[in-house]
């Protein structure tokens, strides 16, 4: 997307949920949407922000994320060690639906975006099952990437 669109979208975004447009909220949202398929703690985050922003605290971010993912403009992923990572939420993309699954190594916690669902039988079953309508899953794999099982050999 071009520059220009990127922050019309966001302010769009912005205030259909009714928030206001602050220029932090629109910092984190653009370095999101720039590094989509990236999946960024809030460090990563600031860093990024805080090298055209310098004035801009951690703290500024970490709110400003936690108040996009209650409106779901953000989705985040969190590991079992507690460590928690961004990406920009598919509904920000005018997704319904996510796009991806996660594969994680548990070796370097890498995460690698993975796109084929094959789901849409089981999401069928279950509702046939049991009358529950599924809107959404999230997935995640736990294993090993290419390069952390090359080292394991
Ligand atoms: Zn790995
Ligand atoms: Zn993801
Ligand atoms: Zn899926």
């Amino acid at each position: 997307m071009e520059q220009k669109e990127v922050q019309e979208l966001l302010k769009d975004r912005l205030k259909e949920k009714g928030l206001k447009v602050t220029r932090q909220r629109l910092l984190v949202l653009s370095v999101l949407e720039e590094n989509s398929g990236r999946h960024m703690t809030a460090e990563d985050i600031y860093e990024l922000v805080s090298e055209d922003y310098p004035d801009i605290g951690l703290a500024t971010v970490y709110r400003a994320l936690q108040l996009l993912w209650d409106m779901q403009l953000v989705d985040r992923i969190s590991f079992d060690d507690g460590c928690v990572r961004y990406e920009i939420g598919h509904l920000f993309k005018g997704e319904a639906k996510h796009n991806h699954h996660h594969l994680i190594c548990r070796k370097c916690n890498k995460v690698i975006p993975f796109g084929d669902d094959l789901l849409d039988d089981l999401e069928h079953h279950i509702e046939e099952a049991t009358g529950f309508h599924v809107l959404d899953h999230e997935l995640k794999f736990f294993g090993l990437c290419r390069e952390c099982m090359k080292k394991e050999k």
